[in-house]
């Protein structure tokens, strides 16, 4: 059952977060149905993760709410998760380590892949380390044992956690610091700063003039879809406040959900850069236009 499960990980220290579940035919629980564009793994709550606990009392409170929900675990705090999602990235993966895979807790994921949980290495999330290769670290999540798969399939241990967490090896660990990063603006609340950036984009969308709606609610979608990529914004939250001010701006409602999905998928590919630590332990966050700290296909 999934409160026990994830009464455990918060034992451990692991921030828990409730995700939405897919039913029997991969049709996800949130209103968005069969069109939802990631079902079963969006979170629950209107914060997403950054909302996610170790309180028992909490976490009893959620599954009382949402019993059949998925569990999500924060990253960066117990551990960062090596994410495979095909062969082509389990291949990657060997051959960057020169087949010597650290032993450590690995998870089968529901949709076929692979999680391999590090000690933190203080970095955020990371897309495309190599082909099917992701990162997940600070400010990300995953979804953990007995979650359920849209496809089907549960997620299931291969190697269970034991005493401590594998470090990444070097090789790995040079793709996740990427090349050298620009500079950073410190921001010293990211949660806040995704916050604000929301309430501005809903009043640009609110009060856009006629002409400019259009455009206006497509860049505010791709701004915040940064933000929902980098972990700091809900997708459902976004969708859904974004539509109620485009509509109050007097749009229709076929044209507002198709320019908020292009610029949500948009925006989630170049997520907002919200991984290190700086000197006074607040995270960073790349503004809007700068270039992601994020490597290529290698
Ligand atoms: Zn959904």
């Amino acid at each position: 059952m999934s409160l026990t499960a994830a009464l455990a990980y918060a034992r451990h220290g692991i921030p828990v977060l409730p995700v939405h579940t897919p039913d029997r035919s991969g049709v996800c629980s949130c209103h968005r149905g069969a069109r939802c564009d990631s079902p079963g793994k969006h979170p629950l709550l209107r914060h997403g993760v950054t909302e996610a606990s170790t309180d028992p009392h909490r976490i009893r409170l959620w599954w009382a709410h949402w019993p059949r929900a998925n569990v999500g675990l924060r990253t960066g705090v117990v551990m960062d998760v090596a994410d495979v999602d095909s062969a082509e990235g389990w291949h990657g993966l060997r051959h960057l380590l020169g087949n010597e895979i650290p032993p450590g807790p690995q998870v089968r994921t529901g949709g076929g892949g692979r999680h391999l949980w590090f000690h933190p290495t203080g970095y955020g999330n990371r897309v495309r380390l190599i082909p099917g290769l992701d990162w997940r670290g600070a400010g990300g999540y995953v979804l953990a044992p007995p979650s359920r798969h849209a496809g089907g399939a549960g997620y299931t241990w291969i190697h269970r956690p034991g005493a401590g967490l594998p470090v990444s090896p070097p090789a790995l660990r040079d793709l996740i610091a990427g090349p050298p990063p620009a500079p950073l603006h410190p921001v010293a609340h990211p949660d806040r700063y995704a916050e604000t950036a929301l309430e501005s984009a809903v009043d640009r969308v609110a009060g856009a003039a006629v002409g400019c709606r259009n455009d206006t609610l497509n860049r505010a979608a791709f701004a915040l879809g940064r933000f929902v990529g980098a972990g700091l914004l809900d997708a459902d939250t976004v969708r859904r406040e974004l539509a109620a001010a485009a509509r109050s701006a007097g749009l229709g409602r076929q044209e507002i959900r198709g320019t908020i999905e292009s610029g949500l998928h948009a925006g989630r590919r170049q997520p907002m850069w919200a991984g290190s630590l700086d000197g006074s332990g607040s995270r960073s966050v790349r503004r809007p236009g700068e270039t992601a700290r994020m490597r290529g296909p290698a």
